[in-house]
């Protein structure tokens, strides 16, 4: 695959220093905690962002805060990068390491600490999967409620890392709006713990800066994540329409109308046929898209809600309405939802793109998007959260034609410019990463980028943490 993404140069020192940085990490570390070999660091060499790989310089997986704290100062010591990772499911590349990089790995710290009920919340290690949480408070009544599709692998701290969110999180907020603490190693090996059980604490908002701070201001070893608990029922129903159009002003004036169901899911035909193809989940096949839309609550609650969005849908030629008639169906629904990019990667290679735009713009950007893709020549299946705006083109292509990989590139740059220039951003939940670097001249202005580069750098001095991530080389003095 040709590379339009380019990384920072391996600093040659360091690499020159290799054995010594290796054996000083050594008398750190359990034998069993520090990857050097070169065919085992493999699986460390990208993410779900595959299309970019680099091998790093050695692999750490502690076990405690504590080796997490002695493994970051000896890097800052040593001047050596370091790229946290969690369960390396980025799709914007924010895990991928660079050739002098250590990545440090949480996978081992996964141990739930602690479920507070009184409080509601659980305090957690940063390895924690996403869904182990709702899976270990689920009998007691209680969920965490992002619910990114990559649940069942991805992390907390990854969660934390990107500020996640998923299918849930149209009323429930993401990953930030259920975050009540968390412990930190700075970039000098100093653990700070932020934020506690109260609702909000004095002071500076750290908390939120650091969600979404993509791995470069510290390593989050653990959090305090909220519990809310479970609604007395919940459906997902399917409203099919003829034209991708209808269904995003559908969304639009559902919104517009002030009814906030749990979740509005969005997919175009190609991504029902996929879906439908893996999953059997019942969604129709005679429509040009489709909408998911979760109500929950008492039967009289979501019949309520259920008649307001109908009128709504009706105003919008809806073709069909259907309603999952049990548990069972309601399950199928969601898994070929939750399984749509696993489902796509079955027929094609593809790229996910995340922008987010104003409700009042998705059924512009909808058009827009099918006409970079046509003068790109390439497919695309769009499967996203509606009711946030956030859109998830996936474009199809074959990663083995250079010349076709970099189209697929080129046009899911002109997507995301198309994004921004509607009045929306970057990315909704996968972050920016090592992907959209490159386009954060395009959202924002030399100062506007100054401003955060110097927040940056007062938890990261040194910017040994993600270095080639997020801000674009050329407006970094040290690049
Ligand atoms: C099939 C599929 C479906 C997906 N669906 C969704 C979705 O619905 N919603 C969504 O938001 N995302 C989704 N994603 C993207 C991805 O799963 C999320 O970004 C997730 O939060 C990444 O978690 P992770 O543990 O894999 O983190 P990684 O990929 O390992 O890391 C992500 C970022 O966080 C940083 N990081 C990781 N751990 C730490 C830590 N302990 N401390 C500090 N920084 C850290 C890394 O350096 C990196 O910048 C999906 C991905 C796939 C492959």
């Amino acid at each position: 695959m040709t590379e339009l993404i380019k990384f920072l140069e391996p600093n040659a020192q360091i690499i020159s220093k290799r054995s010594s940085i290796i054996s000083g990490l050594a008398e750190i570390l359990p034998d069993d905690c520090l990857i050097t070999d070169e065919r085992e660091l493999v699986p460390f060499e990208t993410d779900a962002f595959i299309a970019y790989r680099r091998l790093p310089l050695a692999v750490v997986l502690p076990e405690t805060t504590e080796q997490v704290a002695e493994v970051v100062k000896y890097c800052h010591e040593h001047e050596v990068p370091i790229v946290p990772r969690g369960a390396g499911t980025s799709l914007a590349g924010g895990a991928i390491p660079q050739e002098d990089a250590i990545v440090i790995g949480l996978s081992k710290m996964n141990r739930i600490l602690d479920v507070d009920l009184a409080n509601r919340c659980a305090v957690v290690q940063a390895g924690v999967t996403n869904i182990a949480i709702s899976q270990e408070t689920d009998s007691e009544g209680f969920f965490y409620a992002p619910d990114p599709s990559s649940q069942l692998a991805c992390t907390i701290g990854g969660n934390i890392g990107m500020n996640s969110g998923g299918a849930h999180c149209l009323k429930y907020g993401v990953t930030t709006n259920n975050l009540l603490a968390l412990k930190m190693v700075m970039f000098d090996g100093t653990v700070i713990d932020l934020g506690g059980k109260a609702l909000d604490m004095p002071g500076y908002d750290l908390i939120g800066l650091l969600c979404g701070s993509e791995g470069q201001m510290g390593i989050i070893t653990e959090a305090t994540v909220k519990l809310l608990a479970k609604p007395e029922g919940a459906k997902p129903v399917l409203f099919g329409f003829d034209t991708p159009e209808d269904a995003g002003r559908c969304v639009r004036d559902v919104i517009g109308a002030g009814i906030i169901p749990v979740a509005i899911e969005y997919m175009d035909k190609p991504a029902i046929e996929i879906c439908e193809a893996f999953a059997n989940a019942g969604y129709p096949m005679d429509v040009e898209a489709l909408l998911i839309v979760e109500v929950e609550g008492s039967e009289a609650e979501m019949d309520a809600m259920l008649d307001k969005i109908i009128q709504v849908a009706k105003t919008h030629n809806v073709k069909t309405v259907k309603e999952s008639q049990s548990a069972f169906e309601a399950a199928l629904i969601w898994k070929g939802r939750k399984s749509a990019f696993g489902a796509t990667g079955r027929i094609a290679d593809y790229m996910c793109m995340d922008g987010t735009v104003p409700l009042s713009q998705l059924a512009f950007v909808l058009e827009g998007t099918a006409k970079i893709i046509e003068k790109y020549g390439l497919r695309v299946a769009n499967v996203f959260h509606a009711g946030d705006g956030n859109m998830h083109p996936l474009i199809l292509f074959n990663m083995n034609d250079p010349e076709e990989s970099v189209k697929a590139e080129q046009a899911g740059m002109d997507i995301l410019r198309l994004c921004v220039d509607a009045g929306g951003c970057l990315t909704g939940e996968h972050g920016v990463g090592i992907e959209k670097r490159d386009l954060m001249t395009h959202q924002y202005s030399k100062e506007d980028l100054d401003q955060q580069m110097a927040v940056r750098a007062a938890f990261d001095p040194q910017w040994i943490f993600n270095p080639s991530k997020v801000f674009p080389l050329e407006v970094r003095e040290d690049a």
